[in-house]
């Protein structure tokens, strides 16, 4: 998911690619790497674990002349970060190296296929897959370059930015992208290639944006050649940029927080991706040890923060499809209290950057006391993923704003999706059932598109509500931890004091803070529990608060009662957190900006909590 740069041209092109790869940091990698083909046509690959600075000390003292080539930073999706793992790959006979953001979904299928017929692999990517299968194409059918990828394209299920160098034809880069992003830029008889424009615009602002399927010859000397992967010839549309660095590392929005709540639509499909098919669900954790968690006594989620309002929501899918008890803990009580936990449990640790200093520890002791560990994160190679027994990353690409959202979401959907999985293999969940749900999950991304054109009413809103010391939110089942979900977002970005209560516990104790001055957030969508939450705004509203309620569409009777109503598309209620938590996210987010508060490093903290 991360940054792809090339160059084609007379000048040195080791230069252009580093610094074109250090734009493209902001999105976050753990790896880099380099091909060059220089002036004696030998093709040199470098590469290296961390940041492009490491790959600029593994290149000090290496030969770095050539005047095409291409970069590449990793955000690991399949095999761990490290230098083997790293692109540019090469094809066996090494004429070819590729580089490639996105996920090769049927790269399992493919790869047993190529070994079956002798091509030998070196790396545990889905990239490599789709270079040995080009080379492979291209050798056995006889084809030319772009041919094979053509061919090879065609075969291939999934998400792709490449970029393709040819040792013996070494004037020439060949691009293609689907669903990934692509930018090529055309300069005087020279070519630039990027992830987004970051790393062309100094030197042209002519661009050409690719379209899904669409394959460029770059060659010097020659106009910029597309086609789509049926060969047909296309005319590309040049375009000219006029945009800052800045802009187009947010991809135009003014902060990381907004451009990560509006990529939850697509975060949501990567998160899917190759995990439910014609069967159903299918997890490979889950494939690979059954036996442990299908015969789960209990499952103990463990971690912090958002991480821990996701392992609440977890919790009630977990036991209403799986009919298994399940305690969530936060990982520094739990790791500090000599827990009661044994071989009979399964431990899902949660964390969005896989370093949280508590969760690990958490780990720690529960594998000591023998409790099989299953952790969900999303940062790949990280030490709970290294230190669990299994596990499912949610695959929603670098966060870079410290308040989480799109973690939060993945993480929600990974828990849905190893609900549904084990309650098939354990028989808890009728057919029927399954099958609605799965086919409501697969429609959230459009409908979370559908929430997100509530943004500008939400902006509105919260320039009404700036003037606010505390604000409540409230929830009742699945929408409880949405509404310390949201309650977090605001005191994290805009310092507002909030908390989040089950609605009923309202009259316990939060009830006595409510006057006119006090907003109070519900979400009141319209499930089992409506009713009951009617009750609760009436409670409020008798006593002067202001209430936002966040209601299913077309709701006419919410909407006579409180004071600003938010509506979300109809959807299954163990989906609706999905749903709900989008608009407590651009309320926070909207409140900060209006009290200009710095949304995306807010004060006292860190992305990644390495410290207990
Ligand atoms: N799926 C590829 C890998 O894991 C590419 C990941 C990326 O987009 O950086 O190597």
């Amino acid at each position: 998911m991360c940054g792809i740069v090339g160059y084609l041209g007379h000048r040195d092109a080791y230069p252009i690619l580093i610094k074109g790869l250090k734009r493209l940091e902001y999105r976050g990698y753990d790896s880099a790497g380099v091909a060059l083909i220089n002036d004696n046509g030998d093709m040199n690959i470098y590469k290296a674990k961390g940041k492009v600075v490491d790959l600029e000390n593994v290149c000090s003292d290496k030969n770095i002349s050539g005047c095409v080539g291409i970069a590449h930073t990793r955000w690991a999706t399949h095999g761990e970060p490290s230098a083997i793992n790293a692109h540019p790959h090469y094809s066996e006979s090494k004429n070819l190296a590729i580089i490639h953001n996105g996920i090769i979904e049927n790269y399992a299928q493919i790869k047993k296929n190529l070994i079956s017929k002798g091509v030998h692999f070196v790396s545990e990517t889905d990239t490599e897959v789709l270079v040995q299968l080009i080379e492979y194409i291209q050798v056995h059918k006889k084809l030319d370059l772009l041919t094979s990828v053509q061919v090879a394209l065609r075969q291939v299920i999934g998400a792709y930015a490449i970029a393709l160098l040819d040792k013996r034809n070494p004037n020439q880069i060949i691009a293609a992208r689907k669903a990934s992003p692509l930018v090529i830029g055309i300069g005087d008889n020279e070519f630039f290639l990027g992830s987004d424009a970051s790393p062309i615009i100094e030197y042209t602002d002519k661009v050409v944006y690719l379209d899904d399927e669409n394959i460029a010859v770059m060659r010097l000397g020659e106009d910029l050649q597309v086609t789509n992967i049926d060969n047909v010839k296309l005319n590309p549309d040049v375009q000219t940029v006029d945009i800052d660095l800045g802009q187009i590392e947010k991809g135009g929005f003014p902060h990381f927080m907004l451009k990560e709540i509006f990529e939850q639509p697509e975060c949501l499909r990567n998160c899917m991706r190759g995990r439910i098919s014609k069967k159903g669900v299918v997890l490979s954790a889950i494939t690979d040890h059954r036996e442990q968690l299908a015969n789960a006594k209990r499952f103990i989620i463990v971690a912090c923060g958002t991480s821990w309002h996701a392992g609440l929501i977890g919790k009630q899918l977990l036991e209403t499809f799986c009919r298994i008890p399940v305690e969530v803990e936060y990982a520094s009580e739990f790791r500090y209290r000599n827990p009661v936990v044994g071989p009979d449990d399964v431990v899902i640790a949660i964390s969005q950057s896989g370093e949280t200093a508590d969760t690990l520890a958490a780990i720690k002791l529960a594998k000591e006391k023998g409790a099989f560990i299953y952790g969900i994160c999303n940062a790949i190679g990280s030490s709970i993923a290294r230190a669990t027994d299994t596990g499912t990353y949610i695959h929603v690409g670098p966060e870079i704003g410290v308040a989480s959202t799109k973690a939060f979401t993945g993480q929600v959907t990974v828990l849905l999706l190893l609900s549904l999985a084990l309650a098939k293999e354990r028989q808890t969940i009728s057919c029927e059932e399954y099958n609605k749900v799965v086919k409501y999950l697969l429609k959230v991304p459009e409908a979370m598109k559908e929430v997100l054109k509530v943004n500008k009413r939400v902006a509105d809103l919260s320039r009404i509500f700036t003037y606010a010391h505390n604000f409540l939110y409230l929830g009742r089942g699945y929408s409880y931890p949405v509404a310390l979900e949201g309650a977090l977002k605001l005191k994290e970005i805009s310092y507002i004091h909030a908390e989040g209560y089950p609605a009923a516990e309202m009259k316990h104790g939060p009830i006595a803070l409510i006057d006119s001055d006090m907003p109070v957030v519900v979400i009141a969508t319209h499930n089992e529990m409506y009713e009951k939450i009617l009750s609760n705004i009436q409670e409020i509203k008798a006593r002067k608060g202001k209430v936002i309620a966040i209601v299913t569409k077309d709701d006419e009777v919410i909407s006579k009662i409180a004071d600003e109503v938010i509506e979300l598309p109809d959807t299954l209620e163990c989906l609706e957190p999905l749903l709900a938590t989008i608009p407590l996210q651009l309320l926070a987010y909207h409140v900060a900006v209006c009290k200009g508060k710095n949304v995306d490093q807010p004060r006292n903290l860190a992305k990644s909590v390495t410290v207990e």
